[in-house]
């Protein structure tokens, strides 16, 4: 048997049985995992207790690569984030992250930073008012951590720079950014010079700096349109938005 202790965010949870519950998590050092917590809807405590979403916890389990689902031998809540059951608009925000650290990422593929990107913004969330900004930058950076992200600084067919340019254009068949010049009259979505401008700062900032900056809602919705573009050729198909995200 080969025990694995790692730091770990609960990004999803569901009820295995009357006292068990079935929980994906990502962690530091393995990834994805879903992991089977016995006994856990049993025990009112913070060490083998119910496991609730967005915790930051330390796990040890047991790995049974047959079935995918491991075996959760030891867990303990490091921190939770009581903000998160108090404002509907941060746990939204939350929700999302934790959905898009789900989707976008293959079980036992580590990625620490990544990891530390998805806590980091849980901590942010929790603490700040202007979520919109923090959810695009953890868009781009969880999209460009995953190699997803297109470069913004040069357009992918003939590599002018997107410097003094009157803004560019996303080709998801192109996966990248093109000059309105090589986007012709094509119907394709448009980037202000002011989005690609925020797009590059917010992919490479951390995330507390991040959280200074006050994007226009125009920008961020532009922002918003990128990185579910990205996101859908990630996938392969449209990202389910089950909650309201802003
Ligand atoms: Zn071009």
């Amino acid at each position: 048997m080969y025990f694995c202790k790692t730091q770990a965010v609960a990004l999803k949870k569901g009820d295995y049985s009357n006292s068990s519950q079935i929980v994906a998590f990502y962690t530091r050092d393995y990834g994805k995992v879903r992991a089977l917590a016995k006994g856990s809807k049993r025990i009112e405590k913070k060490s083998r207790g119910p496991v609730d979403l967005f915790s930051y916890m330390e796990i040890i389990f047991i790995q049974k690569e047959s079935t995918g689902l491991h075996l959760l031998t030891e867990w303990e809540s490091l921190r939770d984030f009581p903000a998160f059951r108090k404002d509907v608009e941060r746990f939204y925000a939350a929700c999302h992250v934790v959905q898009l650290a789900c989707e976008l990422t293959e079980e036992g593929d580590s990625n620490e930073p990544l990891f530390d990107l998805i806590l980091e913004t849980l901590q942010r969330l929790s603490l700040t008012r202007y979520t919109e900004v923090v959810l695009r930058a953890f868009e781009l950076q969880a999209l460009k951590l995953l190699g997803y992200l297109p470069q913004l600084e040069e357009c992918v067919n003939c590599g002018a720079d997107f410097l003094g340019d009157p803004g560019a254009v996303f080709s998801p068949v192109g996966n990248g950014l093109l000059c309105k010049r090589c986007a012709g009259e094509k119907a394709l979505q448009s980037l202000s010079p002011g989005a690609i401008r925020a797009a590059a700062f917010l992919a490479s900032s951390s995330t507390t700096t991040c959280d200074r900056l006050r994007l226009p809602h125009r920008v961020s919705e532009e922002l918003k349109s990128l990185s579910l573009g990205c996101i859908m050729l990630a996938l392969n198909k449209p990202l389910e938005i089950r909650t309201s995200v802003k």
